[in-house]
């Protein structure tokens, strides 16, 4: 039976791992995998997580299973900072735990599948894994253009889609620090964008995993906010996985905003039917550990100290990077403008292939940059190396 299936490529990100991980040379510089670094270029355990750990080791008295919807106290304890002081919109939100930002959006699809859409319209490039889930899930997806070449967001494309999109037909965005292109609406933007969901009915599937990685933790969730005042009913799928660091113990968590409870439990209890036919349950170490430091104000404290230093050396390298403006053909300037972890340069794949050969410079074929991979150290090197290979 087995011999029918086709093989699959393996994941490229995942296979550039490996090529890095192989290469010997001591000035190897990795701007692939999509993970914060240190200025040394670690990817270390927060200290708030580190004392959150501590405690659950000590007062975690069962591990005996919680139920589909996982650690409710992590679920609401995280609430107030996604959608502001009235955290249930006067209890029109629920939600979930999941696992990771990957959980909340397959949970997100299948539901939003279930209640009867068959196609949504998402801004290209994007996270490769939507397009990967909506495939799996036989949702068509149809693409927009997310970005203009001059590096700001194409919010007439948004606009269109969102106005082409019927009431039981999605639009995806990326609350914050869109992944791969670090191309975010602003402000005014974002207004837009809520009046066109509120003229057109279409469905807002917002997918947001970088809360606090770009301008901070109030004004990464200020257009998603806009956007949930005006419309009756969206889905959000969260990461705690890249503002907690907690990456392989997959914290995540799926919300549902409805027109009132009636709806709201009926909504939730079937997202509760698809978690359980999936995964059971989402793991529980991480997201516990995220309750204990949202639920203690010296713990929570000290997150959003250790989450403020990560936000302002990434707008260190992005200005670095900016002030050099030109590099060979590559205009940098646009990235100070940029947020979170990652933008696209302008390079060809035989550049991408030039730089790891002759510069030992690891990125994705699609030119996305972790920024967090630049360092004091590297960052000169890399600028020359990225003229030297498109001049
Ligand atoms: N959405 C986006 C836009 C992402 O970039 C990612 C992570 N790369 C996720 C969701 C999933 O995050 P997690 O690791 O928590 O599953």
């Amino acid at each position: 039976m087995l011999d029918r299936l086709e093989p699959q490529s393996p994941d490229a990100l995942l296979a550039l791992i490996k090529l890095h991980a192989a290469d010997p040379r001591g000035d190897k510089i990795d701007l692939g995998v999509g993970v914060y670094r240190t200025e040394e270029g670690a990817t270390p355990v927060f200290a708030a997580i580190k004392a959150a750990e501590q405690r659950l080791v000590e007062e975690q008295d069962s591990k005996s299973y919680l139920g589909p919807e996982g650690d409710t106290g992590f679920v609401n304890a995280l609430m107030p900072w996604i959608f502001g002081e009235d955290a249930t919109m006067g209890g029109r939100i629920a939600g979930m735990q999941t696992p990771g930002g990957t959980g909340a959006v397959r949970l997100a699809a299948a539901l939003a599948q279930k209640a009867g859409m068959t196609r949504l319209y998402m801004g290209v490039p994007s996270w490769p894994n939507h397009a990967q889930i909506f495939a799996d899930l036989e949702l068509e997806a149809v693409p927009f253009d997310h970005a203009n070449a001059d590096g700001t967001a194409d919010l007439d494309a948004v606009l269109r889609a969102i106005r082409a999109a019927s009431p039981d037909e999605g639009v995806l965005l990326h609350g914050c620090c869109h992944n791969p292109t670090g191309i975010d609406y602003r402000p005014q933007e974002w207004e837009r964008i809520a009046e066109a969901f509120e003229a057109s009915g279409a469905f807002p599937i917002i997918d947001i995993a970088y809360q606090g990685l770009g301008r901070g933790l109030e004004e990464d969730a200020s257009g998603l906010r806009k956007v949930l005042s005006k419309v009756p009913e969206a889905f959000i799928a969260y990461s705690c996985d890249k503002n907690f660091g907690m990456y392989r113990d997959r914290v995540g968590a799926f919300y549902i905003l409805c027109d009132g409870t009636e709806m709201l439990d009926k909504a939730f209890s079937n997202a509760n039917a698809l978690a359980r036919a999936s995964w059971s349950m989402p793991p529980d170490h991480g997201a516990a550990a995220v309750r204990l430091i949202l639920r203690d104000n010296e713990l929570t404290q000290m997150w959003q100290d250790e989450l403020d230093e990560m936000r302002a050396r990434m707008r260190q390298v992005r200005d670095r990077l900016a002030e050099a403006g030109m590099a060979g053909s590559v205009d940098l300037a646009p990235l100070a403008a940029q947020n979170g972890l990652f933008s696209m340069l302008p390079v060809t794949k035989e550049q991408v292939v030039k730089l790891r050969e002759e510069h030992a410079i690891y990125m994705a074929g699609s030119g996305r940059i972790n920024v967090a991979g630049l360092t004091t150290g590297n960052i000169d090197r890399f600028i020359d190396a990225l003229a030297a290979v498109t001049g």
